[in-house]
C-alpha cells in the first residue's frame, strides 16, 4: 500500500463560540485522489482551511509525511507542501503571470521560471495571455488558472474548495479534464472538497462530511452503491 501522506484524527474546529467539526478522521495517501463529499454548511471550508492553519485546531492532530503539524503556521505548511485553491482561486487584478509568480515565491527563483515556463506548455491560452489581467478571463478559464496558480506552488497534497463552483457543466467538464491529467501524477495528492459528483470519475476515495462529521468511506465504486450517497447527490431515490 502507498505510504500515508495527511493523516487526520479527532479533529475539531469552529469559529468563537460555534464548533463546526466533530472528531475528523481522514487518510490521504501518496498520489491519491480524495473528493470530500458535503452539502452547503456541511463544514467542507472550514476543514480545508484547518488543514492548512487559516483555522485554529481545537482538538486532534493533522501529520504530514509522518509529521505533526497540527500547530504549525499557514506559510510552514505551505512550504511542506500543501497548497489552498479556494472558491475564487485567483487574484482577478494582477495579471496572470503575477499569479503564477505568487504561487511559486517560495521555491528557488530557477526552479519557479521553470515551472511557471512548464505551466505555460501545459495551459497555452494562459502563456498567451499572460500580461493580461486575471479578471479579463472567462469564469471558466479563471479556475484553469487558479488550477495552474495552486500548480506553481509545487503542491504534494492539492487541497481544492469546490472546483465546480460557478460555472457552467461546460467548464466543470473542462476543470475535470485537466484534473484527470494530475490523478497518480508521481509526488502529487489532491484533497477535493465537492457537491458535484462529477469529480468522483477522477477520485480513489471518497469521504462524506455531514454536520461536521466525516461519514462514509471507501471506494468510488461503494459510493456509487450507497444508498443515502445516491438520495443526497446523485438526486436517486
Ligand atoms: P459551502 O459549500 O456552503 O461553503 P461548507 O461545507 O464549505 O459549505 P462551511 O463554509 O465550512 O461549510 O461552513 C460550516 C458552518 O460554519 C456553517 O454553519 C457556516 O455558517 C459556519 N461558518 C462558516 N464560516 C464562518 C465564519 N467565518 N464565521 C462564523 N461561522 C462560519
Amino acid at each position: 500500500m502507498a505510504d500515508e501522506l495527511l493523516t487526520v484524527e479527532g479533529l475539531e474546529s469552529g469559529y468563537g463560540q460555534l464548533q463546526v467539526l466533530w472528531g475528523v478522521e481522514l487518510h490521504v495517501r501518496e498520489g491519491e485522489t480524495i473528493v470530500l463529499l458535503g452539502s452547503n454548511g456541511a463544514g467542507k471550508t472550514t476543514l480545508l482551511k484547518t488543514l492548512l492553519g487559516l483555522i485554529r485546531t481545537r482538538h486532534g492532530s493533522i501529520r504530514f509525511r509522518n509529521e505533526e503539524i497540527t500547530h504549525l503556521p499557514t506559510d510552514a505548511r505551505v512550504r511542506r507542501g500543501i497548497v489552498y485553491m479556494s472558491e475564487l482561486g485567483v487574484f482577478a487584478d494582477l495579471s496572470i503571470e503575477d499569479n503564477l509568480e505568487i504561487s511559486a515565491q517560495f521555491l528557488p527563483r530557477s526552479e519557479a521560471k521553470e515551472r511557471i515556463a512548464g505551466l505555460y506548455e501545459l495551459f497555452p491560452d494562459l502563456g498567451r495571455r499572460r500580461r493580461e489581467a486575471a479578471g479579463s478571463l472567462s469564469g471558466g478559464q479563471r479556475k484553469i488558472l487558479g488550477v495552474a496558480k495552486a500548480l506553481a506552488a509545487k503542491p504534494h497534497l492539492l487541497v481544492m474548495d469546490e472546483p465546480s463552483a460557478g460555472l457552467s457543466p461546460r467548464f466543470v467538464n473542462e476543470v475535470v479534464r485537466v484534473l484527470a491529467g494530475f490523478h497518480r501524477a508521481p509526488g502529487l495528492s489532491l484533497l477535493i472538497a465537492e457537491q458535484n459528483v462529477k469529480f468522483l470519475e477522477i477520485a480513489d476515495r471518497v469521504y462524506t462530511l455531514d454536520g461536521g462529521r466525516t461519514g462514509f468511506n471507501g471506494s468510488v465504486a461503494e459510493a456509487r452503491e450507497n444508498d443515502a450517497i445516491r438520495r443526497a447527490y446523485f438526486g436517486l431515490k
